[in-house]
C-alpha cells in the first residue's frame, strides 16, 4: 500500500482518501498535510475569521450608536444584535442579495432626518453592501427600490423595510414644541 508523510506532523500514513484529502492543484494529487492537520488548520482559520468578524461587528454597533447619539435619536446596537442579522440575511446584503465582503449597518428610514424619523432600533436596521448602502443614501426608499429593481435586481419590499415610528426623534420634538410655544404666544400677544 502506498503511503506519505504528512508536511505539518511528519507522521506517515497510508495513501488512502481516510487519511488524505485530495488536492488537483498539488502535483501529486493528494494535500501535503493529513486530515487531521488539514481539520485543524481550518478550526483554527474559522476561530480567528469568527473573531475578526465580531471585532468588526462590534466596531460598526459602535459606530452606528455613536451617530444615534448625535442625531438626538433612540436606539442601542450591540454586536451580537448585528451578528443576528448578517445570520438572517445568510451573509447576504440585504437589498441586492449579493455575497456581502466587507459591509455597511444600513438604516432602512435614515437616521433621524425630520422627514424619515428613522431610529437606531434593531427594527430599522440591515446590513447592505457598500455599493447599496452609498447609493441608498438620502433617496426615498421607494425610488431607491425602483432604480435597482432596472438594473436587473428585485427586492420585494417588506412591512419591516418601513418601520412604523410613532414618535418624532428627540431634536423634532423639541424644534417643534419651541415653534408651538413662539405661535401661542404671538398670538396672545
Ligand atoms: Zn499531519
Ligand atoms: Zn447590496
Amino acid at each position: 500500500m502506498d503511503v506519505k508523510t504528512c508536511s505539518k506532523c511528519k507522521v506517515t500514513k497510508p495513501l488512502t482518501a481516510r487519511h488524505w484529502q485530495r488536492d488537483s492543484c498539488n502535483a501529486t494529487g493528494w494535500h501535503s498535510q493529513c486530515k487531521t492537520c488539514r481539520r485543524e488548520y481550518d478550526r483554527r482559520r474559522d476561530a480567528v475569521r469568527g473573531t475578526r468578524l465580531s471585532r468588526r461587528l462590534a466596531k460598526a454597533a459602535d459606530t452606528a450608536n455613536a451617530r444615534a447619539r448625535a442625531a438626538g435619536v433612540p436606539g442601542t446596537l450591540s454586536g451580537l444584535i448585528l451578528s443576528g442579522k448578517l445570520t438572517e440575511q445568510n451573509g447576504r446584503c440585504y437589498w441586492c442579495h449579493c455575497r456581502l465582503g466587507s459591509f455597511h449597518v444600513d438604516h432602512k428610514k435614515p437616521l433621524g432626518t425630520a422627514f424619515f424619523c428613522g431610529d437606531n432600533s434593531p427594527d430599522n436596521v440591515c446590513i447592505a453592501c457598500p455599493d447599496c448602502n452609498a447609493s441608498k443614501a438620502g433617496q426615498p426608499l421607494a425610488s431607491w427600490l425602483s432604480r435597482l429593481a432596472e438594473r436587473g435586481i428585485r427586492h420585494e419590499l417588506q412591512p419591516a423595510d418601513m418601520p412604523v415610528q410613532a414618535k418624532l426623534p428627540l431634536p423634532e420634538f423639541n424644534r417643534l414644541k419651541r415653534l408651538t410655544k413662539f405661535l401661542a404666544l404671538g398670538l396672545l400677544g
